[in-house]
């Protein structure tokens, strides 16, 4: 199964919340739209694909990136009208933060959702939009392109530890595409 891809909560914009009430260490529904949107980190994890194993429900990561996602930035080149090119991307709800079996475990909303803590290169705590991209915690640099990467099977990311099947065991039927699945996209 071929999960759709989603979208960072960050366009990149300055954002019109202010740190000083410390806003996202309250519960998620108590949030406004600006500090829900505020909460994301701009990882660009959450618009990698991923592909889940039909016969296990388990999920793996790869490193194919949506379309529209600058690999130089992390960011969406078109977060406002990104729905129009990749209508499947999830928009992300404090209920589906927790739900997501997929979202990364460093994702802001997911954490918060937990009831956990933000990790300390997050932007908020340290003031610097860069920090997650210094601390390694994006997609920079780790990432390519769906429009070349070529089939999502050649570029899983295996839990450590697991081995990398032989191509006698690959079988097509075991990855589908989850085009059909609802919902799709991420965030706020
Ligand atoms: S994984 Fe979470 S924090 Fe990272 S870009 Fe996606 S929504 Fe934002």
């Amino acid at each position: 199964m071929r999960w759709p891809p989603i979208l960072p909560n960050g366009s990149g914009k300055a954002s019109p919340v202010t740190a000083s009430d410390r806003f996202w260490e309250r519960p998620l529904a108590t949030l406004t739209r600006e500090q829900w949107e505020a909460l994301c980190d701009g990882c660009g994890k959450c618009c990698l694909h991923k592909l889940e194993d039909e016969d296990t429900g388990a999920f793996y990561g790869t490193n194919v990136a949506c379309k529209l996602l600058d690999l130089k930035t992390a960011q969406c080149s078109d977060y406002r009208n990104r729905h129009h090119y990749v209508p499947d991307c999830v928009r992300l709800t404090p209920r589906l933060a927790l739900d997501l079996p997929w979202l990364p475990d460093s994702c802001a909303y997911r954490l918060r959702a937990a009831g956990e803590a933000l990790p300390d290169w997050h932007y908020l705590l340290t003031g610097n939009r860069d920090s997650l991209h210094q601390a390694g915690a994006s997609v920079i640099g780790k990432a390519i392109s769906e429009t070349i990467a070529g089939p999502l099977e050649q570029h899983v990311i295996l839990p450590e530890g697991m081995m990398i099947a032989s191509d006698e065991d690959w079988d097509d039927d075991d990855w589908e595409d989850d085009s059909e699945l609802p919902g799709g996209g991420n965030r706020a």
